[in-house]
């Protein structure tokens, strides 16, 4: 028997819009805004979103992430 009884606090993380933008660090136009918030889970489900919905730019290619959007 397996039970399942696993807490967290998981931070979830979606594309948002279609803008992409060229990445400062590789030069990759590969940079999207990303919405990303905290949910707490309950076996692995979301239930309860805690904190505020933060915005940042990621680059997609090296991971590059910065709270301000890019020139270009
Ligand atoms: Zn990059």
């Amino acid at each position: 028997m397996f039970f399942c009884f696993t807490f967290g606090i998981e931070r979830f993380k979606r594309k948002s819009g279609h803008n992409v933008w060229h990445c400062p660090n590789c030069q990759a136009k590969d940079v999207y805004l990303i919405k990303g918030n905290q949910c707490f889970t309950f076996c692995f489900i979301p239930l309860i979103p805690v904190g505020g919905t933060k915005s940042l730019y990621e680059c997609q290619t090296c991971n590059w992430v910065n709270v301000q959007q890019p020139n270009f």
